[in-house]
């Protein structure tokens, strides 16, 4: 006999705007990850010892390069034309909680933002390579980096999507163009041996220096989102049937029992039946959708080819759509 006891817990975010004199071209967002795994727990890759995982690497190093960004930006803000704002996120390592209920929130300075740029393990820099993930989520990024990179004096591996499992992909999901900088994976990532002593502050510094400049970019300068399928998740699994939505991980939304949609993939039976972000599918054919679980249940049983009819909430209101379900992942 097994039980099982939810315990819930409050944790918050730690959000600091500074003002530019006359900002007019969107807020730029500079973020990191404050929280880390406590004892160990499930996401540690040490799971025979209970004793403090440091996380020096992740996340203090992201977080004390953010203090460094604020600092060097603070001392130039009369320069500055975009607000900047910073924010120590938490609960990433649940499932970036934090990042994905402050933007859920809608706050003001998310409305015409300009972009989103994230430092999750910016502790060890090794041979002078910095990675900047995200860097095709707007065509723009690729010449501005390359800037910001030479002028510190640091070799930058742009490339990717904005898709990647840290608090970046909530803003990317919701439309921004986004960079993730990361100076690698090692042997001591999740594990109590991830200690300060470990540590690159000369790097860390560099990092901060680097994101430090695209942040301070002019407001004259655009940025044009492009947005990529989302990746399938749960790949371990094979579905009969799919429907190419990227269901929210957060908790959904408060008081609607279903799958909120945080996208939808283009082209995917989801997007072609009108679903969109924001939507939460409650019920498809002849199947209730309580949970992410609930969708997965549905997608093994439906065939490729079928037509339900689905249900969702949309702005508080049920809304009736025709779902054709798409050939799922085999492997
Ligand atoms: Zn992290």
């Amino acid at each position: 006999m097994v039980e099982l006891v939810i315990e819930k817990s409050q944790t918050f975010n730690v959000v600091a705007r500074l003002a530019a004199p006359s900002a007019s071209g969107g807020a730029v967002i500079v973020g990191a990850h404050l929280d880390h795994l406590g004892l160990g727990g499930p996401n540690s890759l040490a799971p025979d010892k209970v004793e403090p995982h440091l996380g020096a690497d992740d996340n203090a190093s992201g977080v004390a390069a953010l203090l460094e960004v604020a600092r060097t930006l603070s001392a130039k803000k009369d320069s500055l034309s975009r607000d900047v704002i910073f924010i120590a996120f938490s609960a990433e390592e649940a499932g970036v909680l934090g990042s994905s209920a402050l933007v859920s929130a809608k706050p003001a300075w998310l409305e015409g933002a300009w972009a989103m740029l994230n430092m999750d393990m910016v502790g060890r820099l090794r041979l002078n390579e910095l990675s900047v993930l995200g860097a095709e989520s707007a065509p723009e990024w690729r010449s501005l980096v390359e800037t910001a990179c030479e002028q510190s004096r640091v070799k930058c591996a742009a490339s990717g999507d904005g898709y990647g499992p840290s608090d970046h992909i909530s803003f990317y999901s919701a439309g921004l163009p986004v960079l993730h900088f990361f100076t690698g994976a090692h042997n001591d990532y999740h594990k109590p041996s991830d200690a300060p002593a470990k540590l690159n502050a000369a790097g860390m510094a560099k990092v901060a220096e680097v994101v430090s400049a695209l942040a301070a970019t002019s407001k004259d300068v655009k940025l044009t989102y492009t947005k990529f399928p989302a990746p399938v998740r749960g790949d371990a699994r094979s579905f009969n049937a799919s429907l190419g939505t990227v269901p929210n991980y957060g908790g959904g939304l408060p008081g609607v029992k279903g799958v909120l949609l945080d996208d939808v993939r283009p082209g995917g039976g989801a997007e072609k039946a009108g679903m969109r972000r924001g939507d939460v599918i409650v019920k498809l054919g002849t199947y209730d959708v309580g949970s992410v679980e609930d969708l997965m249940f549905v997608l093994t049983q439906a065939k490729p080819g079928e037509t339900v009819t689905g249900v969702v909430v949309r702005d508080g209101k049920r809304v009736e759509l025709e779902v054709t379900f798409q050939e799922g992942k085999r492997r």
